[in-house]
């Protein structure tokens, strides 16, 4: 097959530079506290939302700027250089909540909670992995038993990303058998303060810190059925939808995180002596930075060519798994590269690498592992 041409327009350009900018003015000042302290940065995110950032993917009509997917791509990528954590938000909001809204929800769900969303006046999350359901996530045991016009939930999530912070969450859960696995998996949107509902501890996680990552509880949490998404048994559908764009998120994110340790890799060898000359000039490094370069450009160009296929509006499953799974293990290599370059220094606070290093490791972890991703991958190529 010849590859789906991969199309960057003078407008994504434009809103790259934007995106670059806006990083450095409002975002590189708490990137560090963020990391620090696990702060949630409340102030940048309603900024985020009052320039639109939340809501990129939200159709204009309610609210968002409607853009495609492409363009969460360049601004996750310029973004995610700063700081992880800030593009991780941004990719739950837009990607995580808005997508299943926008996509599954009802004109009702939409006015309600879209225009909110776009502009940060209202968190989300997404709230599929259980305690015993993370790969395998047609085993969650959250269950949604209908009552008349309501469903009563029972059950837990883990590792929600922005749970600690949310008004709302995009809950998944069981409303057939356990055996049906997939087909009796439901989803529905639950918002903060709804009795039953309850927000556990804040999980502190090696990296993507800042984020909020919590558990949240749900204990005869009695929810109205027209707030379910889509209809009884389309759940798995949905999550897997979500997650498949939110690969593509994913895959920006770490080559964001790559690029930023490979400019660090270059500068830093140039001004470093070591036996009366630059580190630049020894070849170990020149051939390492070489090949950093290359492997960045190739999950790069792997990522915006997903991002282009779903805006095509075709299949891309595979692009965005192959995606995923290159461009997070790149920046799990690069970063621990670059912080052999730098030696002493790369271990320390001084320097941002080792922060890249554990942020990297995370982006290998969440949308599904690299396994999982080899494991759709061989089934899209050699069938089940
Ligand atoms: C910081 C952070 C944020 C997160 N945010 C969210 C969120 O917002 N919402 C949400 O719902 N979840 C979220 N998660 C959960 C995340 O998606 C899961 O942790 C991830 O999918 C892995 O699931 P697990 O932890 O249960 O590991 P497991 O599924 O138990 O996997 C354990 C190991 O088994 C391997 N494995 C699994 N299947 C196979 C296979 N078929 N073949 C070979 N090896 C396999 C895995 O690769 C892994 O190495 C987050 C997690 C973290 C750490």
């Amino acid at each position: 097959m010849v590859p789906p041409e991969i199309l960057v327009k003078p407008e994504h350009e434009e809103l790259r530079g934007w995106a670059r900018e806006f990083a450095a003015r409002e975002i590189a000042p708490v990137a560090v506290g963020m990391d620090r302290d696990d702060a949630y940065p409340r102030k940048l995110v309603r900024k985020m939302g009052e320039h639109g950032l939340l809501g990129i993917n939200i159709p204009v009509e309610y609210g968002g700027l409607g853009l495609d997917l492409l363009s969460s791509v360049l601004v996750g990528e310029e973004i995610a250089k700063v700081s992880l954590s800030a593009a991780l938000l941004i990719g739950v909001q837009n990607g995580l909540v808005g997508y299943p809204l926008s996509q599954f929800g009802t004109k009702d769900q939409k006015e309600r909670f879209l225009p909110r969303l776009a502009k940060g006046e209202m968190i989300g999350c997404y709230g599929l992995t259980e305690p015993g359901a993370g790969s395998d996530a047609a085993n969650i045991q959250t269950r949604a038993e209908k009552e008349g016009d309501s469903y009563r939930i029972n059950g837990s999530k883990i590792w929600i990303s922005q749970g600690f912070y949310a008004d709302m969450v995009v809950l998944f859960a069981r409303t057939g058998t356990t055996e049906d696995r997939a087909a009796g998996m439901s989803a529905f949107i639950v918002e903060k303060g709804t009795p039953g509902f309850e927000v556990g501890a804040k999980l502190e996680v090696m990296g993507a810190r800042g984020t909020g990552t919590a558990e949240l509880f749900f204990k005869d949490c009695i929810v109205p059925s027209r707030e379910m998404l889509g209809s009884a048994g389309d759940g798995f559908l949905i999550a897997m939808a979500v997650l498949n764009q939110g690969r593509v998120g994913a895959a920006a994110g770490a080559v964001g995180v790559a690029e930023a340790a490979l400019e660090a890799c270059i500068s830093y060898s140039k001004g470093r002596m070591l036996f009366g000359r630059s580190l630049s000039n020894l070849e170990a490094i020149r051939f390492l930075i070489a090949e950093m370069a290359t492997r960045i450009e190739a999950a790069r160009l792997l990522t915006y060519r997903a991002a282009c296929v779903r805006d095509r509006g075709e299949e891309f499953i595979k692009e965005a798994s192959m995606a995923k799974l290159f461009a997070t293990e790149t920046a799990v290599w690069a970063s621990e590269r670059a912080i052999q370059v730098h030696g002493g220094i790369g271990l320390s606070k001084q320097l941002p690498l080792e922060r890249y290093y554990r942020d990297s490791k995370v982006l290998d972890i969440v949308e599904g592992t690299s396994e999982v991703q080899k494991w759709i991958l061989s089934r899209e190529l050699i069938g089940d």
